[in-house]
C-alpha cells in the first residue's frame, strides 16, 4: 500500500450488453422522465398523480415505491402488495409504464404477477452483493427492465458489480440511476451527488443509460431544478422526481416532491444541450479545443519537470539525511502560488487542492525513490 498515491477510482474490466432505450421504450426522447410519489400511500393519491402527471409528454414512466427502506423503524414502511392492482389501474388509464422498487425475490414475484413494466433496485440494496445475487437469480428467464441505484456510499464497483449481477442473470435492459451518496453533514445536500462517479460510469460504460435522482440528492424541493438542469449539462439521459399530488401531506420524503404542475414547469423551463455539433459551431469548438489539448500538454510536460527536480531534491535530503517533509517550505510555495492565483483570477480555493495533490505526490517520491504509480487506476 502506497501511503501517498491518489486512488480516484479502482480498476474495472467492463463488458457490458446493455439493450438501447429506443428499443423498449418507443419514440423515447431525452431526457426520459420517471416521475411520481416517493411511496403509494391510498389508490386515490396514486391515480389522481398519475392521472396529472400522464399529462406531461416528457413523462414515461411512473415510480411509486410498495415497500420503503426506512432509517428509523415506526416511519411509514409501505403499502406493500395491496399497492400492486392500484398500479396495474395507472398503467390502464394512463399508458405510463410503471416501476417500483424490489429488494427481495418475494418482491420481485409480486410485481411480475402484478405485470409491473421496470423493476428498481434501491441504494440500500445495490450495498448488498447477497441481495442483489438474490435478486437477481429471481430473474433468470425474465424478460424485465432493471434500474439500478447507486449505492449510498460512494462506491463505483459497488454499482457496477450490480449492473453485473443482473447482466449475469440475461437482463439487457439496464439503467443505472445517480441518486447521490450518504454522507455526514453535507448540506445543501441530502446525498452528495459526486458527479465525478456517475461520468466515469458513462465513460466507462457509453452504451449504459444513467438517469439523475434529484429528489434524493436534494432531499429538498427548492433544489431539484438546479440539480436537474446540471443533469442536462452533463448530458445525463433522463431524471426520476418525486412528484405528488399533495407532496406537503406525503407521507415519506414530503420535503423532496413536487407537484405535477411543477414538475410541469421544470421539465418546460429544462435546457437540453446535445452532444452534437452543427457544422459552425464545430469547428469553432474544434479550434479552442485544439487550445486546450496545447494547455493539457503543457501542463503534463511542466509537471513532469517538476517531479524530475523534485527527485533530486530527494536525493540530496537524503545524503544530507534532512526530512523530505519541511514545512517552512510547504508555507512558502503556498503563499506564493495562492498569491498569484488570486492576481490572475484564479479559485484559490482550487489552486490550493491541486498544489496539496503535487505536494503528496512530491513527498511519495522523495520518500518511495520516485517510481510513477498508477494513481488514476489505482493499481498500486
Ligand atoms: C426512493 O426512490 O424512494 C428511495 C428509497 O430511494 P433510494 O434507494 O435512492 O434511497
Ligand atoms: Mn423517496
Amino acid at each position: 500500500m502506497n501511503k501517498f498515491s491518489i486512488t480516484i477510482f479502482a480498476p474495472v474490466k467492463l463488458e457490458l450488453n446493455i439493450s438501447p432505450l429506443e428499443n423498449w421504450i418507443p419514440g423515447i426522447k431525452r431526457p426520459l422522465i420517471c416521475a411520481g410519489p416517493c411511496s403509494a400511500e391510498t389508490e386515490r393519491q396514486v391515480l389522481d398523480t398519475a392521472k396529472a402527471i400522464a399529462n406531461i409528454p416528457q413523462v414515461r414512466i411512473f415510480r411509486s415505491g410498495l415497500w420503503k427502506p426506512r432509517t428509523r423503524p415506526g416511519d411509514f414502511e409501505g403499502i406493500g402488495e395491496k399497492g400492486l392492482p392500484w398500479l396495474q389501474q395507472v398503467r390502464q388509464d394512463t399508458g405510463l409504464l410503471t416501476c417500483v422498487e424490489v429488494a427481495s425475490p418475494w418482491h420481485v414475484e409480486a410485481c411480475l404477477k402484478h405485470d409491473i413494466d421496470i423493476l428498481w433496485l434501491g441504494a440500500r440494496t445495490v450495498v448488498n452483493p447477497f441481495s442483489v445475487k438474490e435478486i437477481s437469480a429471481s430473474l433468470k428467464e425474465v424478460d424485465i427492465p432493471v434500474m439500478v441505484k447507486n449505492p449510498m456510499n460512494p462506491d463505483l464497483n459497488l454499482w457496477i458489480g450490480a449492473v453485473e449481477r443482473l447482466q449475469h442473470a440475461g437482463i439487457h435492459k439496464i439503467i443505472a440511476i445517480h441518486r447521490g451518496f450518504s454522507a455526514y453533514k453535507v448540506a445543501p445536500y441530502r446525498n452528495i451527488p459526486l458527479w465525478e462517479i456517475p461520468i466515469e460510469l458513462k465513460r466507462l460504460a457509453p452504451q449504459l443509460p444513467i438517469i439523475v435522482d434529484p429528489s434524493h440528492i436534494g432531499g429538498h424541493r427548492d433544489l431539484i431544478s438546479q440539480l436537474s438542469q446540471i443533469a442536462m449539462d452533463l448530458t445525463f439521459d433522463g431524471l426520476m422526481i418525486e412528484t405528488h399530488i399533495n407532496p406537503g401531506e406525503a407521507w415519506s420524503d414530503k420535503n423532496q416532491q413536487i407537484t405535477p404542475e411543477a414538475l410541469r414547469l421544470l421539465i418546460e423551463r429544462l435546457s437540453v444541450p446535445t452532444q452534437t455539433l452543427n457544422g459552425k459551431t464545430e469547428s469553432a469548438l474544434g479550434l479552442m479545443r485544439e487550445q486546450i489539448d496545447g494547455f493539457d500538454d503543457l501542463l503534463i510536460e511542466t509537471l513532469s519537470q517538476r517531479m524530475r527536480v523534485i527527485k533530486d531534491i530527494g536525493k540530496v535530503k537524503k545524503e544530507k539525511n534532512i526530512s523530505a517533509f519541511q514545512i517552512e517550505r510547504w508555507n512558502e510555495i503556498l503563499n506564493k502560488r495562492l498569491e498569484l492565483s488570486e492576481k490572475y483570477g484564479l479559485n484559490t480555493g482550487f489552486i490550493k487542492k491541486i498544489l496539496e495533490l503535487i505536494h503528496k505526490e512530491a513527498l511519495r517520491i522523495q520518500t518511495e525513490g520516485g517510481d510513477q504509480s498508477d494513481s488514476v487506476t489505482g493499481k498500486e
